[in-house]
């Protein structure tokens, strides 16, 4: 049997995401492929919103039966190099590696002063690094004993970030050493192009090449009507250059990094407004995961406020003022605007090409993230959704094999978890409820609580659940969603039993597998354990 469902694990909507995907799921069979159809067009955001149908594996090759005849060596020859990739993030690096690997003549751009990409020096890495020096901080403090000997102190924000400077620091020189050992040389400064096969790094060199990656990220999206000028106003890029602690700030718009962030500031004991321009919190997630999230953000004090929509921003001297469309006013000490992101095309040259940008930036790719110009990939966050870091990566690598004429068919693509760094950290891969009873599949739930288990009973850490959907005929699990401390870690074991071949993706594997005790993988035998149960 198989059934449409849309599949949130592929689409992770952060602030500002359009579009959805859907997925052919068959609790027969494993493997998700794109449609050999190119749904790109210059105007319309089709990208990865295009229909992903599921299929055999012969049907995947007879997809790339479509692709245009590769360049041929001689061809390729004339040009400086056989791939040239614009951006040092994930999707860049994926792709240069990959293509590199495969013996071809890699350069890269880069018009920041180091290499890493924004998911080195203003995402992923410094977010996760502040929020881990944010809560191994407020642990020590709220221990007992710290309390005993008198520490009562507040790290200031400079502090807390000081750290973070010496794990970019190390990100940098290992990434450094990848470009270095596999001979891509880096071309420093902002790349344009001036033709199809020629892009100019500022105003001097010009670089020619058989094919590209644009892998040039995204940027927050700023309104015009906030002034992001002013010292207490800030976006997520500038949040990490904040010196002092607000005692509150509200946080406009409740994607993942506005809710991360909120969660860490709230960590750190200051006030929080969190607005959410819809009517939950993270609308893709599980329900039960959501209820929970929305639960202990309030339970932590965060004032999180639905449906409410920016009038206007009054930024003063002793605080920031927002006013709502609702007609309610809100001040606080900092202002943090997470709402939304805009694709870094806007100074790529691509007024010389037939590749025009959506309003957000973003550029529409195909099956195989090729653009309307074939020998011109896209990947990561400027073609949109999901923008993740994990995701940006597999598609480069994805883009530098297709070109390399490799199938990327074992990359999982479309099996995309979701890791939220909250507190409780959330976690998700597959099917939510919502999805499975919106399609009528007969699914059961398995539910382990964190604080039956021994192992978070030690470590204190007993906030959490995990929660298995399988399918009640043939026992596959089809979903896996957990809260709670390293959800993101844990949901790796059930995604790698959910990737296995049919009558090997069951949740049978729990209930016959040892696992160490005591641990935290435990949670998975508990609620496989849960679920068979309720069978009848
Ligand atoms: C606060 C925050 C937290 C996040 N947390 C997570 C997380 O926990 N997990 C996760 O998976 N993802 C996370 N992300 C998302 C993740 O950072 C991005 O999805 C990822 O960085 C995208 O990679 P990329 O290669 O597409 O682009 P980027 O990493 O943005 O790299 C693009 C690079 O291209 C360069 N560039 C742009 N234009 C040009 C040009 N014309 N010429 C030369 N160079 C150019 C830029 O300088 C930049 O270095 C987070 C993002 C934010 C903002």
């Amino acid at each position: 049997m198989s059934v449409w469902t849309q599949a949130s694990n592929i689409v992770k909507p952060r602030a500002g995401g359009t579009g959805k995907l859907f997925v052919l799921l068959a609790p027969d069979s494993t493997k998700f492929v794109r449609p050999a159809t190119r749904p790109f067009s210059k105007t319309g955001n089709s990208q990865l919103s295009s229909t992903i149908s599921q299929t055999t594996s012969t049907e995947t090759d007879n997809a790339h039966e479509t692709d245009p005849k590769p360049m041929s060596q001689s061809e390729q020859s004339k040009f400086d190099y056989d791939l040239f990739v614009i951006g040092t993030g994930p999707g860049g690096e994926g792709a240069a590696m990959q293509a590199a690997k495969g013996g071809w003549r890699v350069g890269v751009a880069e018009r920041y002063q180091q290499i890493g990409g924004g998911c080195t020096h203003w995402g992923t890495i410094p977010s996760k690094a502040l929020r881990y020096a944010v809560t191994s901080t407020m642990r020590s403090l709220k221990n007992p004993v710290m309390r005993e000997l008198g520490y009562t102190i507040a790290p200031s924000m400079e502090q807390l970030g000081r750290g973070t400077q010496t794990i970019i620091g190390r990100q940098v020189s290992m990434r450094q050493s990848f470009y270095d050992r596999n001979n891509v040389p880096i071309h420093r400064g902002q790349a344009r192009f001036i033709d199809e096969h020629t892009v100019r790094i500022d105003d001097g060199e010009t670089v020619t090449a058989a094919h590209f990656v644009i892998a040039t990220g995204s940027r927050p999206y700023r309104p015009s009507n906030v002034d992001f000028s002013h010292p207490r106003v800030y976006d997520s890029d500038t949040i990490l250059g904040m010196q002092e602690r607000p005692a509150s700030i509200t946080v406009y718009g409740a994607g993942v990094i506005g809710t991360e962030y909120a969660s860490m500031f709230r960590n750190l004991g200051i006030k929080v407004n969190l607005i959410n321009t819809r009517g939950q919190l993270l609308e893709f997630l599980d329900d039960e995961i959501i209820d929970a999230l929305s639960y202990h953000l309030r339970d932590q004090g965060v004032i999180i406020r639905h449906n409410e929509y920016i009038d206007r921003l009054e930024p003063h001297d002793d605080g920031v003022v927002l006013y709502l469309k609702s007609g309610k006013a809100l001040k606080t000490d900092a202002f943090l605007w997470a709402n939304g992101r805009q694709g870094n095309t806007d100074d790529l040259g691509l007024q010389n090409l037939p590749i025009e940008a959506n309003s957000r930036g973003q550029i529409d790719v195909d099956e195989q993230f090729q653009t309307c110009l074939p020998h011109i990939y896209a990947v990561g966050d400027v073609i949109g959704i999901p923008s993740l870091a994990s995701a940006a990566y597999t598609q480069g690598r994805a883009a530098g094999m297709h070109m390399l004429g490799q199938c990327s068919g074992n990359l999982s693509l479309h099996d995309i978890p979701t890791g939220i760094y909250t507190s409780p950290e959330i976690s998700s891969v597959g099917a939510t409820e919502k999805e499975l009873t919106a399609q009528c599949v007969p699914y059961e739930v398995g539910q382990a609580q964190f604080r039956s288990l021994a192992r978070a009973q030690i470590t204190g850490e007993t906030v959490g659940m995990l929660k298995l959907l399988f399918h009640r005929e043939t026992k596959r699990v089809l979903g896996v969603h957990c809260f709670g401390a390293n959800a993101s870690e844990i949901v790796h074991i059930g995604q790698a039993i959910m990737n296995q071949p049919d009558e090997h993706n069951t949740i049978e594997y729990f209930i016959e597998t040892t696992f160490n005790y005591p641990t935290m993988a435990e949670a998975y035998r508990v609620a496989a354990l849960n679920g068979i149960n309720r069978l009848f």
